[in-house]
């Protein structure tokens, strides 16, 4: 039975190697990739991924400025692009060479007319059209305005035009996704016609590139795809999720019939059991919702259902028929046991669980 000391979450670059040569290989070869860090790189760490992948991408995506800082701060000299950038930061996204997406007119004025205050030339930006998200984004016909606006200097220079997908990874969806990626084709064709250069073009997220390979253009955004995830079962297969979060029996409780564990006595023992307590609860991102038999951990290659409300920093979990003892070691999600797993007990997505685990958690780096 494996030891454990604490909670770690261990960050397995091998299986990074063998999520970027699997995307690769649905690459043509002169499509270029651009790999989403947002969120510490979706929970795991945004600068091991970034500098172990950097020599071999083309791109880097953040969704907030301070986290382009941080990449810069740690030595990422790629370009980096800002999805969801404020202009409160615009100077500090400028002063770090970093590249705004612009995706409204209030956006696109504020970053132009700071741009020209600093006499810029040419300033890599890239332009964001909705095509049904409703999310972020320009209308087709804004085009005239952000063209005007683009003619009158040459501070700005459009680097890509880009847009996002609704519903990438749902198959029912393929005739609204084939009307977005058209409407995203006649947009471009219209923008490009009116300026005297060909900026990249990029729509597809991680299921994107997996389900609408004729839809790369230019350049495609993989995030979840590089973590291990495919939205689906056959390309999870193809996958291996890079984090493994694991921790260990602080303690072990032999309860009788009747007893009650946790927090407002939210679980009753039915007859004599026993439960062990985990240092791992809901400020390190397990949720609540996990609570009360729905989330698990994994003990021995078996199930330990979560009993009873989860605390700030600990569950306790059922262990009633394992064999186990204090100081073994206890998998929250993994390889083996998918965070898809665990996120599916209680409606939610990878995405989730994997991006909220707390920097609190140790993070561990397998070369
Ligand atoms: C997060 C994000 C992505 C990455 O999506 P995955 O499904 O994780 O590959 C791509 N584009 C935009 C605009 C995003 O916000």
């Amino acid at each position: 039975m494996p030891k454990a000391n604490e909670t770690i979450l261990e960050i397995n670059l091998k299986s990074l190697t063998h999520n970027l040569d699997f995307i690769k290989s649905k690459l043509k070869n002169n499509t270029k990739l651009m790999v989403v860090v947002k969120a510490f790189g979706y929970g795991s760490d945004a600068y091991v991924v970034a500098n172990h992948l950097q020599l071999n991408v083309d791109y880097f995506a953040v969704a907030y400025t301070n986290e382009g800082v941080t990449l810069r701060d740690a030595g990422i000299t790629k370009p980096i692009l800002v999805l969801h950038p404020q202009p409160i930061n615009f100077n500090t996204l400028i002063k770090r060479d970093l590249e705004p997406s612009l995706y409204s007119q209030k956006v696109l004025n504020e970053f132009a007319d700071l741009a020209k205050n600093k006499e810029l030339t040419d300033y890599p930006v890239h332009i964001k059209f909705n095509t049904g998200l409703n999310r972020l984004g320009f209308r087709e016909n804004d085009i005239d305005f952000i063209v005007s606006k683009l003619n009158q200097t040459n501070t700005l220079k459009v680097k890509s035009i880009f847009s996002h997908l609704v519903a990438s990874e749902d198959l029912e969806e393929q005739v609204f996704t084939l009307n977005q990626i058209k409407t995203f084709n006649t947009i471009s064709e219209n923008f490009i016609g009116k300026i005297d250069y060909k900026p990249m073009l990029h729509i597809c997220n991680t299921s994107g590139i997996l389900n609408y390979p004729d839809a790369h253009f230019d350049m495609v955004r993989c995030g979840i795809g590089l973590y291990g995830f495919g939205n689906s079962e056959k390309e999870n297969k193809n996958l291996k999720p890079i984090a493994t979060l694991k921790s260990v029996i602080s303690q072990i409780h032999n309860i009788k019939k009747g007893e009650t564990v946790g927090y407002n006595r939210a679980y009753r023992s039915s007859s004599q059991q026993k439960t062990a307590t985990i240092p791992i609860g809901h400020a390190d991102g397990i949720g609540r919702q996990y609570g009360n038999g729905k989330g698990f951990v994994t003990i021995e290659g078996r199930k330990a259902p979560i009993v009873g409300n989860v605390c700030m920093d600990m569950i306790m979990v059922n262990i009633t028929n394992i064999d186990c003892e204090e100081g073994d070691e206890v998998i929250i999600f993994g390889e083996q046991t998918s965070a898809e797993n665990l996120a599916a007990t209680t409606k939610s997505i990878s995405y989730e669980i994997i991006s909220a685990i707390s920097q609190r958690v140790k993070r561990i780096i397998l070369k």
